[in-house]
């Protein structure tokens, strides 16, 4: 199998050379040239997802890696809780940083793990993280012999927790506190990536423009859609919090292949630019706008051009195939409220915007059952969940485990010369 670049102006690569670049050289997103339909029987999902991605990994070195990758990066409980009959939560927030993104992560880590000849020089991965992504990334990587990690972050805003995760970790990775907004830590990680190199050392990317961050999304995707099937009796709507694209793609993708998924419907925060484009505006990309739901604080979507790519350019067809309904802050506090006094069940909140955007769709007349991806685990936002609802989350264990570490950041001017200077 070879993926093209969105872009049409690189050469087709395989598997791993996609993975290794993560952009494609014309600035492109890399995409498979064919896909294949998913596989139609439920299995536990780590054998559920080598066979879904056995088709896009054949000829590389990968294929046969597979389900022992899958097996290592799956490792964690994905349970669903009912929330009233025709609702369920699928939570995947039990990975050792307690969101989505470490299944993305932890696949990513061990595939480049696999790909990684014994001689190979070592390779710094660089990331940009408005919160969870970096953690993420951090706990896949430690201590994996041959990488090192260079995290940025925008100081004073992500959560405590979050700040606290995103340092706690070995020498292999190196936390700095950037004196400016998510943004500028973007813009600072390509000018990076774009030099490829730093005294020697070179650098590679894991932001969510990854392909092997969006295979195993698209991989738990086919696993729920079987799932809900089995509990529903019939395909269910998907409502996916949404941020930069990269867990709804995988998704949209499962559903367009094939898997018994009866819609998939982008929720978002406050942040328009999907909505607008949703309700006949032109794609125009915006500056981030801050909210509770922090880690969806997207005003240019990056994996937009992808999942263009999949409608063949038809922005009519993607208007209609894929709703987006936007959630302002008092939305996500009055479902945090109510989700706590209905049900007894804790949510974070940008798991509260998918709570939020199924009302909605039920109101306006849907009436599939709703199956609703739960990103983050509630503690890991105690600082809004808990004064709404006066009372403290518990602490899973391997969160607790990670915020008894020692964590130490570098507070850097917003500067690439300091970057340099603090990161290697
Ligand atoms: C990253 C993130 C999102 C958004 O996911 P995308 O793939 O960027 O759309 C939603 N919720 C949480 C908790 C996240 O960390």
């Amino acid at each position: 199998m070879r993926f093209r670049s969105t872009r049409q102006q690189a050469p087709r690569v395989d598997l791993a050379d996609a993975l290794r670049a993560g952009l494609a050289p014309d600035g492109g997103l890399y995409v498979p040239e064919q896909f294949v339909a998913p596989p139609g029987s439920l299995r536990p999902l780590p054998m559920l997802a080598a066979q879904a991605l056995a088709p896009y990994a054949a000829g590389t070195a990968l294929a046969t890696e597979l389900p022992a990758l899958c097996a290592a990066a799956f490792d964690f409980e994905l349970p669903i809780q009912a929330l009233g009959a025709h609702v369920a939560v699928a939570e995947l927030f039990h990975g050792p940083t307690a969101a989505f993104k470490d299944y993305g992560a932890r696949f990513l880590a061990g595939a480049l793990s696999a790909l990684r000849a014994s001689d190979e020089p070592e390779r710094c991965i660089v990331v940009a993280t408005s919160g969870d992504t970096g953690g993420a990334v951090a706990a896949a990587f430690a201590e994996r012999p041959g990488f090192r990690v260079l995290i940025l972050y925008p100081d004073g805003r992500v959560s405590p927790r979050q700040a606290h995760q995103l340092a706690c970790w070995p020498d292999n990775i190196r936390t700095l506190a950037v004196a400016g907004d998510f943004d500028d830590c973007q813009r600072l990680a390509k000018t990076l990536l774009a030099r490829g190199q730093v005294g020697g050392l070179r650098l590679s990317s894991a932001n969510s423009i990854s392909i092997g961050r969006l295979l195993p999304q698209y991989s738990y995707a086919v696993y729920l859609a079987l799932e809900a099937e089995r509990r529903f009796g019939r395909s269910a709507e998907f409502i996916v919090p949404t941020g930069n694209l990269g867990n709804a793609y995988g998704a949209i993708l499962a559903q367009r292949l094939g898997a018994p998924i009866a819609r998939v419907v982008l929720a978002t925060n406050a942040n328009p630019t999907l909505a607008e484009f949703h309700d006949g505006a032109p794609y125009q990309p915006r500056a981030a706008i801050a909210t509770l739901a922090n880690a969806m604080d997207v005003g240019a979507p990056s994996n937009f051009e992808r999942l263009r790519d999949l409608f063949g350019g038809d922005d009519e067809s993607q208007r209609n195939a894929v709703p987006v309904i936007a959630v302002d802050d008092d939305a996500i506090r009055d479902a945090i409220r109510r989700a706590h006094r209905e049900h007894g069940y804790l949510i974070c909140p940008h798991t509260a915007t998918a709570v939020v955007a199924a009302e909605r769709r039920r109101e306006a007349g849907s009436s599939a059952p709703q199956l609703l991806y739960a990103t983050a685990h509630p503690a890991k936002f105690d600082t809004v969940v808990e004064p709404l609802l006066g009372q403290t989350v518990p602490v899973p264990p391997a969160l607790a485990a990670l915020l008894a570490r020692p964590s130490r950041a570098i507070r850097v001017e917003n500067e690439i010369d300091a970057v340099i200077a603090a990161g290697f």
